[in-house]
């Protein structure tokens, strides 16, 4: 398996959607290639983070802000534009 193939199996591989011998494949090249084993990491977070910033969150907002937050907001408002 080439690095190509390999980057073109990572849907499939995520979604179950391999068959036997191209697991093996997969698998194998993974542990050959420290590349694609940084890349398919990578992808993964992508996914990770996608799904996070697209699900529903019932949390409350923080009720402790940072203060140095507050002070930067703060600050920012007392700064009159030029007149
Ligand atoms: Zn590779």
């Amino acid at each position: 398996m080439t690095c190509r193939e390999f980057i073109e199996f990572i849907d499939s591989y995520l979604d179950d959607g391999l068959t036997a011998g191209e697991k093996v494949a997969f698998r194998f090249h993974l542990t050959l290639c420290g590349q694609c084993r940084g890349y398919l990491d990578s992808y993964k977070k992508t996914i990770a983070l996608g799904k996070a910033a697209l699900k529903p969150t019932d949390d409350p907002v923080p009720s402790q802000v940072p203060a140095d937050l507050v002070k930067a907001i703060l600050a920012s408002r007392r700064e009159k534009p030029p007149e």
